[in-house]
Parts: C-alpha cells; structure tokens; sequence
C-alpha cells in the first residue's frame, strides 16, 4: 500500500519535502464484521486540501502531522463483510492519498458494478458540481439577460457556473490563466467572453466586456480578479464566495493599501450587495439528490460539457497537486492509480 503523509506544514507553496511518501502492508484479513478493503483507483485533487494542511482554525480540522492527505477517490471494493458492498463495486469513498484502505462505509455512495464514467463522481456528478449548481443558483440567483463573471473558468466549478448560467439565459464572461484556457471556455463552453488574468489590462478589458455592469459575481479567486470585478458590480449584486485560490499559498497579506474593509464596506451597503459564503458539504449536501438529478439530465441532453485531466501515476500526485494551486491543470484534475 503506498501513501502519502504530511511530514511537515508547508509555508507559502507546498514542496516535496511536506510529504512523506510510504509504503505499508495492508492485510485483507483484518477486515472486520461490517467493514470493506477498498482498491483506490482515481483521486481527486482538489484546492481545499491545501487549507487541510495548515493549521489556521477553519470549517474543517486540519490534518495532524503524519496522517495520510485527505481525498475524495473513486475505489473498487476488494473484499467485503458489510452487506452494501460486494466484490468489485465502485465505490465514491474518502481514502485520500493511498492505495488501499478499510472503512465501515459509512461516508461511501455504491456506484454500483459498471457506472459510465466513474470518474464523474469527483467531478461533475460530485462535489465541484454540487458547488457550482448550489452557490450559482440558490446564493447567485442569476436571471435572463444578466451578466455572471467567474474565474477559473476552464475548472470544474468555474466551467459548470459559466454553462449552468448560461442555460439560465445570462451574458457569462469567464476569467482564466492563459490565451489557451480562453478559447477552450469560449469554443467548448460557450462563454461569451473569457479574459486572462494574467493581462495587465483586465479590468479595463472586464469593463468592455460587461457594458451593463456585473449582476452576479461567483468568487472562486479573489486577488487581482475580485480588485477588476469590484468597481463594475451593479446595484443588488450578488457575491457567492467560494473560494479564493489565489490567496491558499499565501504567507502574508497582498501589498497595498493595507485597510480596503471602509470600501469593501461602503460598496456593499450603498449598492445593497449581498456576499455569501457557503461550503457546500455543510449548506447543501441535503439537497444533493436535486442536483444530481438536473445535472445528469443537462449531460444526457448534451446541455453540459465536461473537462478532465486524468494523469496516470500516483507518485506524481504532490507535484500536479502543486500545479493544481497556481493552475497548470486544464479541467478537473484526478489521478488515476491504477487499472479499472
Ligand atoms: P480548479 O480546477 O479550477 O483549480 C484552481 C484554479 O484556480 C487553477 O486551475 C487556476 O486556473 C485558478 N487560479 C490559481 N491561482 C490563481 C490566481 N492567482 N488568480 C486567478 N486564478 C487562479 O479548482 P476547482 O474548480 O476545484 O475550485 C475552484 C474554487 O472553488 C476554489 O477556490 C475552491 O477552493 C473552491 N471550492 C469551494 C467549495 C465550497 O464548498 N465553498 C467546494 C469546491 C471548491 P487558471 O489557470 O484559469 O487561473
């Protein structure tokens, strides 16, 4: 059984040397009455695992030195003593960055023998999906004819927010890192616009491409992008906060003026904005069963497109875990460990 274990708290971007790459036996035979030996075969990665591996006070607890990196993954079942499993069903568990591990099964979903695409449930059909879906529609609230910025936009939350929005009848500008992740937002999701972030000229090049303003901004970065957004947000906006990856390796607070809270402030209360954070697992997981259903259906109906990169080989999980931070991934990225 190989696994990755946090050696030590990374400061600023994660190194090699924060994880302690191990192998240890795993004997089938310790599987207890109710328990199942699970086989991981893909492994999300994911930008919150980065906030795991701190030790700031957070929503979740952090990982202690030593444990094995927490993941979503998608096993097989290898043998079995609890009667929800049998041999070989796929399985969305919670094994993180391992090969093998036991578990009652109580956080596990039964994908059954032979789903499609087993992958999806990282994804699209799991929880980036649910966030998209839920912060777009239940904190965004976007109406026909408005305009939804969101960043990362060839990502798995960025890409379904465009698309989602677009289906609701709204103008939807995306914001991603390179000419190349623009045109595939553009040509494969069906972006209006996508601009880079990388552009010295973006918030001059967002104020072209959003003439009416902004009605619905879904924050997935923060940073430079949230400073091109703030000037163009409309009266009665609404802010889904979900993340701001721009900031998760960041050792001390950006350069700059260092109070900007009066303007945020003011911004909000004269335009009677509405920020709101969610955490999807802990707002929405309730509600799951209605987006997993709409979002099959959109796929079914060709409505929806999805990316994924899929890289083979376990032992290349911290460096495309470190690429996934500053976005050298192109869709969402999962590690494949081993044979179906
Ligand atoms: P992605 O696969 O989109 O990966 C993160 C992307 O962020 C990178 O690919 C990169 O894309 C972009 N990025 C990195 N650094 C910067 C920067 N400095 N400025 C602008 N963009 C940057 O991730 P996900 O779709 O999985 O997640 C998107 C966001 O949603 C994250 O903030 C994540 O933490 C959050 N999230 C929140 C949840 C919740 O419950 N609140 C649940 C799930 C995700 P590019 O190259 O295009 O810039």
């Amino acid at each position: 059984n190989r696994r990755f274990t946090l050696k030590s708290r990374p400061h600023g971007e994660p190194t090699n040397e924060n994880f302690n790459f191990e192998s240890v036996s795993v004997n089938p035979e310790s599987v207890k009455d109710g328990e199942v030996l699970l086989r991981t075969i893909y492994l999300s990665l994911d930008p919150y695992m980065r906030g795991r591996m701190s030790d700031r006070k957070s929503y979740a607890k952090s990982l202690e030195i030593g444990d094995v990196i927490i993941g979503g993954s998608v096993c097989r079942v290898e043998s079995s003593k609890n009667p929800k499993f049998t041999e070989g069903d796929y399985v969305l568990a919670y094994g993180g960055w391992q090969d093998y591990h036991i578990t009652a099964g109580k956080e596990c979903i039964n994908l059954g023998k032979d789903p499609k695409q087993p992958s999806y449930a990282l994804g699209i059909l799991g929880m980036p999906g649910c966030t998209a879906y839920m912060g777009l529609l239940k904190i965004g609230e976007p109406k026909a004819g408005e305009t939804v910025v969101v960043a990362a936009a060839t990502g798995p939350v960025g890409s379904l927010v465009g698309q989602i929005a677009k289906i609701k009848g709204c103008r939807v500008i995306g914001i991603a890192g390179g000419k190349e992740k623009c045109e595939y937002a553009k040509k494969e999701f069906g972006f209006d616009e996508c601009l880079d972030h990388k552009d010295e000229k973006l918030a001059e090049k967002l104020a072209e491409v959003c003439p009416k303003g902004i009605d619905v901004y879904f924050e997935n970065v923060g940073g430079k992008v949230f400073d091109a957004v703030l000037p163009l947000l409309n009266t009665k906006a609404r802010i889904p906060l979900c993340g701001m990856v721009s900031g998760y390796n960041a050792t001390e607070l950006p350069k700059g003026p260092v109070d900007r809270l009066p303007l945020l402030e003011s911004m909000i209360l004269s335009k009677r904005m509405r920020v709101q954070g969610f955490i999807v697992t802990l707002d929405f997981w309730d509600q799951f069963g209605e987006f997993y259903q709409q979002m099959s259906t959109w796929i079914q109906d060709g409505k929806v497109k999805y990316l994924e990169q899929i890289v083979d080989g376990f032992d290349k999980t911290v460096d495309e875990f470190r690429g996934l931070l500053v976005g050298k991934n192109f869709g969402k990225l999962v590690i494949r460990l081993g044979p179906d």
